[in-house]
């Protein structure tokens, strides 16, 4: 613990951060960019890359070694000391098993849907925390990976999509004649929704946008985009800004309101969630085969679901002329500035939940753990602290926490 940090001359003080390739094909971001690394070897990390993880963002091995990464393939070399891996992307179950004792796990974890790592996580009695439950706090919001990488979903479905649109967006009048505005229907404005209105209204788009939270209204007409109004009776928003789940006849007729405007469509982009859930299907097979041959879908919520029938994971599927984009990972288009991004949350969650004194999270059993904390640790001796996570695992199990409050 007390080898001598090359870069800063300081002693170290934090343990040893390894990054890991992701397993997931085509996924281009990394979680460290250099200018990250080097701020946490400032801070007394020794941090490990394997060699060209970064070729997906243009960033050679040598960028990392400047900053003071050491680049190699092997295993940590002090077992004893405290290690933090980072993952883009859920690891394997072997990667799992084959992880040292006293390992913190730490990245997209996916907990959710991945029920079989996160009581692997809990059986190897691993700490491991859970991007996906930073909470939605004005503390916590340079942490807060979701939003920053549905930033960057937001704007490379509206660029995904136009690609594959064969029509311009803005109105252009030419001595040949004028040609309309493209109408583009967002479906969803969180963040990745309010982030695609935004960019298909700088392309010049005219846009209509819905969302079942009372407050979208009034931030889809401050970007000057229309929002459609929808009646479906009473809804209400969980703790955060959340959604929660619309009722089966709700979702009924919030699909008939909204399939007129889905015809009269160029280009819809999808992006409605519902925290810790399936996706709310939204646009159904009829709905798609009443717009325009040369229309285009993308679907931004495929990853939890998917909020268009017809769509399908990782792929683009094309009926009667429409094309249904369902590219599950759209931040990865643009991995240069989603990597920045979420490196920047990265190296703030660490600075904020780190002790430096041992290297791991810092305590939250005591009686006021610290909240981001006690948020986003998902497991930890043997336990699944997330009451919401716990309740999708089979039998409910791994154990609730025995000590400490629950995360949720
Ligand atoms: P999300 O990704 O969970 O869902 C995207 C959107 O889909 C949400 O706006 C949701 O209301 C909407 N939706 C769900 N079901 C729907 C349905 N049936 N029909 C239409 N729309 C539906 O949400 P998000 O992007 O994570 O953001 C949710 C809210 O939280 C937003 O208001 C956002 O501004 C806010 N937020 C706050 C903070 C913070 O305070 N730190 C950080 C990030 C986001």
């Amino acid at each position: 613990m007390s080898e001598p940090n090359t870069k800063s001359g300081r002693p170290t003080t934090h343990g040893c951060i390894s990054l890991h390739a992701s397993g997931i094909e085509g996924e281009a971001r990394v979680a460290l960019l250099p200018e990250h690394v080097r701020l946490l070897v400032e801070d007394g990390w020794v941090v490990r890359i394997p060699p060209s993880l970064s070729a997906g963002v243009a960033v050679g091995d040598a960028e990392y070694a400047v900053v003071g990464a050491s680049v190699t393939r092997e295993a940590a070399p002090d077992p004893g000391r405290p290690s933090l891996d980072i993952f883009v992307s859920p690891p394997s179950q072997d990667t799992i098993l084959a992880l040292p004792e006293h390992t913190t796990v730490l990245g997209f974890l996916d907990p959710f849907n991945r029920p079989d790592l996160v009581a692997l996580l809990a059986e190897r009695g691993l700490d491991s925390v859970s991007l996906e439950l930073v909470p939605r706090t004005t503390i916590a919001q340079s942490m807060d990976a979701l939003s920053s990488q549905g930033n960057m979903a937001g704007y490379a479905a509206v660029i995904a999509g136009v690609a594959r649109l064969r029509k311009i967006l803005p109105m252009m009048s030419t001595a040949a004649g004028t040609v309309r505005p493209a109408r583009v229907l967002v479906v969803g404005t969180g963040v990745a929704g309010l982030q695609a209105i935004a960019t298909a209204q700088r392309l010049g788009a005219r846009v209509t946008a819905y969302d079942v939270r009372a407050a979208a209204k009034d931030q889809v007409e401050s970007l000057g985009a229309r929002f459609a109004k929808i009646e479906i009776g009473e809804t209400s928003e969980v703790a955060g800004g959340y959604a929660t789940a619309l009722s089966d006849e709700q979702l009924d007729r919030q699909r008939q309101q909204l399939s007129d405007l889905c015809a009269e469509s160029d280009l819809i982009i999808t992006t409605a969630q519902v925290f810790g859930k399936r996706a709310p299907v939204i646009v159904t097979g009829e709905m798609v085969a009443r717009m325009r041959p040369g229309s285009v879908v993308v679907d931004a919520a495929i990853a939890t679901g998917g909020n268009v029938e017809p769509s399908m994971l990782g792929e683009e599927v094309e009926i009667d002329g429409v094309v249904v984009m369902g590219d599950p990972n759209l931040s990865s288009r643009v991995a240069v500035d989603a990597s920045r991004v979420l490196g920047a949350n990265i190296v703030s969650l660490l600075k904020h939940i780190v002790d430096p004194e041992t290297g791991r999270v810092v305590d939250v059993g005591g009686e006021l753990p610290d909240p981001i904390a006690s948020a986003v640790l998902l497991t930890r001796g043997g336990e699944v602290r997330d009451e919401r996570v716990r309740s999708t695992l089979p039998q409910h199990g791994p154990s609730a926490p025995r000590s400490e409050g629950s995360a949720s």
